[in-house]
């Protein structure tokens, strides 16, 4: 029977495919007013089934966000949002980039993370440690209630999103029956020797925004949220989704 004419549990439930606290957070406040009051909205600790971790083997972040989303999106047949993430410093060709979360090991914490980015960029002056976030977001959305409501949103209709493709060419692909769409953002900075503040996460503390003049882990939430790369990305995607409404 076609899932539009029956409403199925995975027909109202939307994940949020983030188990990283921190990044769920700031996630729930960007997204406050784009999703609908109506479904029910889970990450991937609070979903019911177990969800298999998937493996992040992209070579960028928005070939490793298709991934995640397309691959919980398979196994669920719920809507769902991804993220990749991490930081890109110019005087180290761009690492630890896609590695960010494990740049000091396999499971390495934050700290050990922070110590080895200093610890690499000793030799670097101040002024040539330009680095910035960059986050991909993606949505997978399945041809039910929730995927055609969100592209209905934005004036896509599922079963013409092949002949919608030109209006985003980068952003907006069907494979098989999974839309997905992504978006990118990035946030600007220089990498500081001395840990400041104790908001946010990762490698917060030592990301300077200059034109803040602090770092982000010296801004609040709602701070943060105004200008982070994620912020950027998930703007880009209530824009393009609020389109014409
Ligand atoms: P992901 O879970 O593979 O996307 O890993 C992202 C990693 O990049 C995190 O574990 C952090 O180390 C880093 N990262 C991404 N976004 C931020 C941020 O907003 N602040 C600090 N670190 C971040």
């Amino acid at each position: 029977m076609p899932s539009n004419s029956t409403t199925n549990y995975e027909d109202r439930s939307f994940i949020i495919a983030t188990g990283n606290p921190g990044k769920r957070r700031e996630f729930e406040k960007l997204l406050a007013d784009f999703l609908d009051p109506r479904w029910k909205v889970y990450d991937r600790r609070s979903f019911p089934q177990p969800l298999q971790e998937v493996e992040e083997t992209g070579a960028s972040f928005r070939e490793n966000a298709v991934i995640k989303a397309m691959e919980t999106a398979q196994a669920t047949g719920c809507g769902v949002l991804s993220d990749d993430s991490g930081l890109e410093v110019d005087a180290l060709g761009g690492k630890p980039g896609i590695h960010s979360a494990r740049f000091a090991g396999e499971s390495a914490t934050d700290e050990e993370n922070n110590r080895l980015l200093v610890e690499r960029l000793r030799d670097v002056p101040a002024a040539e440690r330009r680095a910035r976030f960059v986050a991909v977001v993606c949505l997978a959305l399945p041809n039910n209630r929730v995927g055609r409501a969100l592209l209905a949103r934005s004036g896509v209709v599922y079963d013409e999103v092949d002949s919608a493709a030109p209006r985003a060419p980068e952003e907006l692909v069907r494979i098989g029956e999974l839309v997905l769409i992504w978006f990118r953002g990035t946030l600007e900075g220089l990498i500081v020797d001395e840990p400041a503040g104790e908001h946010g996460f990762g490698y917060d503390p030592h990301f300077f925004v200059p034109s803040q003049g602090k770092t982000l882990a010296e801004m609040d939430g709602e701070e943060k949220n105004r200008i982070s790369h994620r912020a950027t990305a998930v703007r880009k995607m209530v824009e393009f989704f609020d389109s014409v409404r």
